[in-house]
């Protein structure tokens, strides 16, 4: 087989075969095939796209070009859930502890923060002493011992798509469906989670802006998902506003802490009780209206909550932060943007406002910068609020005036206003199975 052929064909237009795209994938993880064929073959695909099962053969080659996870010596069922990617998504830290409180066995592993966007490791890490790397038998026991385990991830998990991801990221093919739904259902799948809940993100702040696209994206993954044996369900979620009122580590996790309190009844609330309901209903087979039920009990009766502590306490952070989150290091600085006019939040550019949360110091600028935990932003008001002149649209935490200055800028150009309110959007657009 040579890979000039296999570019070719690709290019003319026609479906490659499971050998053509497993030589491909092993030959390029290896280092056999170059940099430049990869890159002509990615730039021909994303011309001319991948069918079904094209794309199917394409994960499952990923999936399976490093270590798979294997969750057979763990007891119970078990589930994992991925979102696609927005500002101020913290449902890992909320959905995870309430679906194993619940029973659910939870072996996660998490991604760090990717350009305006937050990851679960980060956030965790803001909890002083937890550990995102332990051993795979501490992994295995915690999971079976409490439920749930969150780590980072595995240095061998999926090579191919870590060397494939920055290819494209540096050759303009990042957005083709089937690559996208490729690359992170081949780290679902390798993972080994039997239920696979899909949090796909759609709006300005995603990678998807459309509900056609986000539909399309969802689709991909639920038959990739589902083609593995794998049960697999996504949720199409609004990113056109950020999720919840918190963007940045620690004011993430406060905000986690709040929802698993009983505390917030907000959007983050019913994003992250629909997503549970899925989890468990996957795990169990129970209707969507009993696991609702059952979700917001553990909500109640602080047995989620209790859950997250025990996860927080054996992976060695402190555990008085949960039960005082006031006690999170502050920022130096807290700045209030102030309203200007009086009218309605008629737009928010998500996007733009993650982006002012990295100059905060809550991201990283490029690879490896160290993270300010105690940085980021709390929205008072969101689209659609009626605010006054004179009133706190959002309260910026930093370490210096000239981020809080850079931040205050960005998040301005990010907001609309208008003398009346704007269409109420869903939340939840859609269920794909
Ligand atoms: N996230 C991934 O893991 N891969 C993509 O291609 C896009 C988002």
């Amino acid at each position: 087989m040579r890979m000039y052929d296999i570019i070719k064909k690709k290019r003319d237009g026609h479906a490659l075969s499971k050998e053509e795209i497993e030589f491909f994938v092993s030959g390029y993880t290896t280092g056999d095939i170059p940099d430049y064929q990869a890159s002509a073959l990615l730039m021909a695909i994303y011309f001319n796209g991948m069918d079904k099962d094209e794309t199917v053969f394409l994960t499952s080659a990923m999936a399976n070009s490093g270590d798979v996870v294997d969750l057979s010596s763990i007891n119970g069922s078990t589930v994992d859930k991925h979102s696609t990617g927005g500002v101020g998504d913290k449902t890992t830290l909320i959905v995870a502890p309430i679906v194993a409180a619940l029973g659910c066995k939870v072996a996660k592993m998490s991604g760090r923060g990717l350009g305006h966007t937050g990851g679960t490791i980060d956030k965790l890490e803001a909890i002083n002493g937890f550990k995102v790397e332990i051993s795979n038998d501490a992994f295995f026991k915690q999971v079976n011992d409490i439920g749930l385990c969150v780590i980072g991830q595995s240095g061998n998990l999926t090579p191919a798509d870590k060397k494939l991801y920055a290819l494209r990221d540096v050759t303009a093919t990042v957005e083709n469906i089937s690559l996208i739904a490729s690359s992170i259902m081949s780290k679902k799948l390798a993972g080994g989670s039997q239920n696979i809940v899909l949090d796909v993100k759609c709006g300005n702040g995603a990678f998807m802006k459309t509900p056609q696209d986000a539909k399309n994206l969802a689709r991909a993954m639920v038959d990739i998902g589902n083609a593995a044996g794998r049960k697999t369900t996504a949720l199409i979620t609004n990113m056109n506003i950020p999720l919840g009122y918190n963007i940045g580590n620690s004011l993430e996790v406060i905000e986690a802490v709040k929802i698993l309190n009983g505390q917030a009844c907000d959007d983050l609330y019913e994003v992250c009780v629909m997503l549970c309901s899925y989890m468990y209903s996957s795990c169990t087979g129970k209707s969507i209206d009993e696991c609702k039920v059952a979700v917001e009990d553990v909500i109640n009766n602080g047995k989620a909550l209790e859950k997250l502590k025990q996860m927080v306490e054996m992976q060695g952070g402190d555990v008085k932060l949960i039960d005082n989150p006031e006690l999170f290091k502050k920022s130096e600085i807290n700045f209030d943007i102030i309203c200007e006019d009086d009218g309605y939040i008629s737009y928010m550019n998500s996007e733009k406002i993650g982006i002012a949360s990295v100059v905060l110091g809550a991201g990283r600028e490029k690879k490896g910068d160290p993270i300010d935990y105690s940085a980021g932003i709390v929205l008072k008001r969101k689209t659609g609020d009626f605010v006054k002149q004179g009133e706190v649209l959002a309260t910026l935490y930093t370490s210096s005036h000239e981020k809080a200055q850079n931040a205050k800028n960005i998040f301005m150009q990010a907001l609309k206003f208008s003398s009346t309110p704007p269409t109420k959007e869903p939340l939840i657009y859609e269920v794909v199975q």
